[in-house]
């Protein structure tokens, strides 16, 4: 027989499936939920390593900013200072706490006037960069000199927030600078005081050496029949040593002579200089047989009369080291920029290069006396009228080749009034 069905099993058992049931909705819910949270937790996780590069990135670079060496201070709209490097500390005396929240007033020199500050102050608020050289003061009260730059900081809408400043000690450059003046003026006094003395000595040493040169030629004549050979001998050594020390004087008293030419430079046709050179060179140019051509020659900006010293000094030692056969020479001038550059060209028995240096240095010769005559001022003496226009001058040559000296002269400027300052020319072969 069946056992009759138990009422209150059925219903507790239903109640619990309806539980069950909603766990598990319950469970699905909570799921999604986990799920969601799993994802903003990811977000906010990619959001704080992204904030933490962003802040490395900004810790790497205010580290870069404090170990710059220029000083680097940032300033709000009214001057306030918000931040200084490290270097800001070092050049100015001041400790980053002593500078924050002051304005940069407190390092003011006294050398500026108002309206440097208020022009400053213009061009910022408009929005400019501002640059400018500037005296500044220590914490302990000397002076210090920078190169300062200002730019205004913007923000993302374009308005101006605040300034960056940057500025660069220039203290040990302008002191350099300054010694370097004074050391140039110091070296133009001794150098003027020398050309001077050179002068004063050329010139008072022609006196007695015209005098023992005369006594000697006094003596040949007069007691020329009381004088044995040797004595004639003795007499011609001392007519050829005073010979020898008037050309050296000549020599010393040009080259003290070639003063700087600043503010002296004019026109000048460099074909009536050579000309000139020639003329005074026609007893050397007639009993050598020299040719003399030249090309298409310019009119510089030189001193004339020591342009005519240049050619005849460069002419005369082509004549001179022109070996066996007659001498040839060819002057030429080429355009270079600013400059014109002359090449005096011969055939004669040229220059070892090892000897190019050597040979514009005083009293430099290659030569014996009784091989080639001369004192060794001559390629000095052009040496100083070159650079005296602001030019350079270099051979180029080689043993039984010839030689070729190069010089370069300013030319006129395109306007056609002016000579052009010597400003350094072109260094081909300086
Ligand atoms: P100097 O001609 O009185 O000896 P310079 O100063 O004019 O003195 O020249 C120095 C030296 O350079 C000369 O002694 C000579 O050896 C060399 N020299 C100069 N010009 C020439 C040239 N055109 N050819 C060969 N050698 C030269």
């Amino acid at each position: 027989m069946k056992a009759p069905l138990d009422i209150r099993t059925t219903e507790s058992s239903d109640e619990t499936l309806l539980q069950l049931e909603r766990l598990r909705t319950k469970n699905a819910a909570l799921e999604t939920e986990i799920g969601a949270l799993n994802a903003k937790i990811h977000k906010l996780n990619q959001q704080l390593e992204s904030i933490q590069q962003e802040q490395e990135r900004a810790r790497m670079f205010m580290s870069a900013i404090d170990q710059c060496s220029e000083s680097i201070f940032f300033t709000d709209l009214f001057g306030s200072i918000l931040y200084v490097n490290h270097s800001f500390e070092r050049t100015s005396g001041y400790s980053r706490a002593e500078l924050l929240g002051q304005s940069p007033r407190l390092l003011k020199s006294g050398a500026h006037p108002p309206d440097f500050y208020q022009n400053m102050w213009s061009t910022i608020l408009r929005g400019e960069i501002w640059r400018s050289r500037m005296a500044n003061r220590r914490k302990d009260g000397t002076i210090y000199h920078e190169e300062v730059n200002i730019t205004p900081v913007r923000n993302d809408e374009g308005q101006i927030t605040g300034f960056v400043s940057i500025k660069t000690d220039i203290t040990e450059l302008l002191q350099n600078k300054q010694a370097l003046e004074a050391a140039n003026a110091e070296l133009s006094r001794s150098n003027l005081e020398l050309e001077q003395f050179a002068y004063v000595a050329s010139h008072d040493l022609q006196e007695p050496l015209r005098a023992v040169s005369s006594c000697m030629q006094l003596l040949e004549r007069n007691d020329d029949d009381k004088l044995d050979t040797r004595s004639h001998e003795f007499i011609q050594h001392a007519v050829g040593a005073c010979k020898r020390m008037r050309a050296l004087i000549d020599g010393l008293l040009t080259l003290s002579r070639v003063h700087p030419v600043d503010g002296q430079l004019e026109p000048t046709n460099t074909c009536i200089v050579l000309d000139q050179a020639c003329s005074n060179l026609a007893t050397a140019i007639e009993d050598s047989g020299a040719t003399i051509s030249h090309g298409q020659l310019p009119t510089t900006c030189a001193h004339p009369q020591m342009l005519v010293q240049l050619f005849q000094n460069l002419l005369s030692n082509a004549i001179k080291f022109a070996g066996t056969t007659p001498p040839r020479v060819h002057i030429d001038a080429q355009r270079d920029g600013k400059w014109w550059i002359f090449s005096v060209r011969d055939e004669g028995i040229g220059i070892e290069p090892s000897h190019f240096e050597r040979i514009f240095q005083l009293f430099q010769r290659l030569h014996t006396r009784d091989e080639y005559p001369g004192t060794g001022l001559g390629l000095p003496i052009c040496k100083k009228i070159v650079s005296h226009h602001g030019g350079h001058i270099w051979v180029e040559s080689g043993t039984g080749m010839g030689s070729t000296f190069y010089f370069t002269l300013p030319a006129i400027l395109a306007d056609g009034k002016s000579c052009p300052a010597p400003n350094p020319p072109p260094t081909i072969n300086p």
